[in-house]
């Protein structure tokens, strides 16, 4: 299907000034892309300028959390272009999560014509500092003014962008978060839904007091072996070996996961998926077999741990940042802006469309 373009986008570009400081997520492009279902049937998708959306106070969104969303990222590459990384698994994956919710998944051609449309129309603001990009936000919810629970018969699909600086996670202190739980069991961990993040807030604002940075979510089934955390996939070398926790229907299936999997295997390192005991794994950590662990995600790429806090007990890991993740971030870094063979075909190069 065409896409249409409003003629007010070319102006909303034209106006548009980059600040000096970007930081992360925070700084938006000035135009958006959104489609709208209604009953099943999907408008066209338009290019329009970023504005305010008007939502019925009785959308089910604001009452039912009908909402799902993507974090993705588009690249200036070496030679000068701008490319999308792996942009259909972030459509697979946003088509898991609306199926889960009750919602329409969003056509893969038109989750990639959002993306493509605001990418090539946003070429100029996608930032040519290494580790800096334009972050893409696709997001879906459900608009039906009806307060009754049930799905909603109408849906929303945007696109929103913004030009990013690497998202600095620093080296992070963990908490392993004994109490509260990020998703149930059978529940929506392996949906990217806003409900899982508003789960963790709690805890996250509780460890913040406590000096830490981040929770470490334990299975909500067993409560004993090592999920994620509430934005990051979870990974420990231990004995020189990757060990990550295989999917267990509450962890959110990670692209930069599977990539590095794919990645530290093709680079010779052997990767282990496997449910981690954490009384072991911080045994590890004690004695030493355990000297590296890191997070991964879209925003942060790879995030040193540096330490890991549980009750009165600390276990600091022996390197912050570790060889490991060190080599695996520049790897994936290299490939994702050009400078190291595709070998893997993850890059989707944007055909840019220049203004004026
Ligand atoms: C988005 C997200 C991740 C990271 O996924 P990427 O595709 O690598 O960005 C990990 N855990 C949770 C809970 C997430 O929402």
């Amino acid at each position: 299907m065409s896409i249409y373009i409003d003629p007010a986008v070319a102006a909303s570009l034209r106006g548009f000034e980059m600040p000096e400081k970007l930081g992360f997520g925070t700084v938006m492009a000035p135009v958006m892309f959104r489609a709208v279902c209604q009953d099943g049937c999907w408008s066209q998708g338009e290019l329009v300028p970023y504005a305010p959306l008007a939502l019925d106070p009785a959308a089910k969104v604001l009452h039912y959390a009908q909402s799902c969303f993507e974090g993705m990222k588009a690249y200036r590459t070496q030679a000068g272009g701008v490319s999308l990384f792996r942009p259909e698994r972030n459509a697979a994956r946003m088509a898991h999560s609306a199926a889960r919710l009750c919602m329409p998944p969003v056509p893969e051609a038109l989750f990639m014509d959002g993306v493509r449309t605001v990418t090539a129309y946003c070429a100029n603001l996608v930032p040519a500092t290494s580790g800096e990009s334009l972050y893409l936000r696709p997001f879906l919810f459900g608009t039906q003014a009806d307060l009754s629970v049930s799905a909603s018969t109408s849906y929303e699909f945007y696109v929103i962008a913004s030009p990013s600086e690497a998202y600095h996670a620093g080296n992070m202190r963990l908490w392993v978060e004994r109490e509260d739980s990020r998703a149930a069991l059978g529940g929506t961990g392996d949906a990217k839904v806003g409900g899982n993040y508003a789960a963790s807030l709690r805890s996250v604002a509780r460890l913040k007091e406590r000096g830490y940075d981040q929770s470490l979510w334990l299975n909500p089934g067993n409560r004993n072996t090592v999920d994620e955390l509430s934005g990051m996939n979870f990974f420990a070398v231990i004995n020189g070996e990757l060990h990550t926790p295989a999917l267990s229907g509450s962890i959110l299936e990670g692209v930069t996961r599977d990539s590095l999997i794919d990645l530290a295997r093709d680079m010779g390192y052997t990767v282990h998926e496997r449910a981690i005991d954490i009384d072991e794994l911080l045994g590890q950590v004690a004695e030493g077999s355990c000297d590296e662990a890191f997070a991964c995600g879209t925003a942060a790429i790879v995030s040193p741990i540096s330490l890991f806090g549980d009750g009165g007990r600390e276990y600091p890991l022996a390197k912050a940042p570790g060889p490991v993740a060190e080599r695996l971030r520049q790897m994936l870094l290299d490939i994702q802006e050009g400078r190291a063979e595709d070998k893997f075909g993850w890059m989707h190069p944007v055909e840019v469309v220049s203004i004026d």
